[in-house]
């Protein structure tokens, strides 16, 4: 199997309705991680694998709409039906810091900083951290010679060309319109598509809209820096690279 990316959540900072803030599910032949873990996706990746056919959980940043579910797998794993074996957990400083004592049983603790790199299984990832308040690090994923990158959260003041050029798929958080630019260290649509372009981004994937964005109007003013090769991330899509 190539890489593919399975969206558990795209909501920016909040849910919305019947919505999940952002998590992902990344497989390969070899593994199977779970990637932010924004309030909903927990519940969603349980329709797709169970939680023991986890081999990693990577947390971006500690801010609750990408952390909070940790909390219910942690609290599955270590109390309810402890595992055997516990699972590898990776992720900046501060993330966790807020699990309740003796419900974090089920995790190794790995902490990963700007421009590490890891291995897990067949799958090369690479850490960068963004423009964000607490530190955050966007990843980029390698795979029999193709990429995926993810921005999680950050300001214009990084580019996913950090993580290196041609890149096969990014997901890119777009939090607003371009009226709202300036206002909070998260991008515009136009802004996450300027940074595409740059990065020769073949195809992009916005997520992290605020609830109150018309993705409609996210699209357009991507399309018009980017080009055509754009989306709006919704929940359950599958992206295969
Ligand atoms: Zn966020
Ligand atoms: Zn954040």
């Amino acid at each position: 199997m190539t890489m593919n990316v399975t969206i558990l959540g795209s909501n920016g900072s909040y849910p919305g309705p019947s919505g999940a803030c952002s998590g992902f599910l990344v497989q390969s032949n070899q593994v199977k991680i779970w990637l932010d873990a924004g309030p909903g996706t927990l519940s969603n990746l349980q329709n797709l694998i169970s939680m023991s056919e986890l081999n990693a959980i990577i947390i971006s940043h500690k801010h609750a709409d990408h952390s909070s579910d940790l909390q219910g797998f942690a609290v599955a794993n270590s109390v309810v039906d402890p595992i055997e074996e516990p699972i590898a957990i990776y992720a900046p400083d501060g993330v966790g810091d807020d699990l309740e004592p003796g419900t974090d049983k089920c995790l190794i603790w790995n902490r990963v900083h700007d421009n590490d790199q890891i291995e897990i299984g067949d799958l090369s990832i690479k850490f960068s951290r963004t423009d964000h308040g607490p530190e955050t690090l966007a990843l980029r994923i390698d795979h029999e010679g193709k990429s995926f990158v993810y921005s999680s959260d950050t300001g214009p003041n990084w580019s996913l060309s950090k993580l290196g050029f041609g890149i096969d798929l990014a997901i890119c958080e777009a939090t607003y319109l371009k009226d709202k630019e300036g206002q909070g260290r998260h991008l515009s649509a136009r802004q996450a598509a300027i940074s595409a372009k740059q990065a020769g981004v073949r195809q992009l994937v916005l997520s992290h809209l605020w609830p109150t964005v018309d993705p409609n109007v996210a699209l357009e003013e991507a399309k018009a820096e980017f080009g055509q090769n754009v989306s709006v991330a919704k929940m359950k899509e599958n992206y295969h690279i």
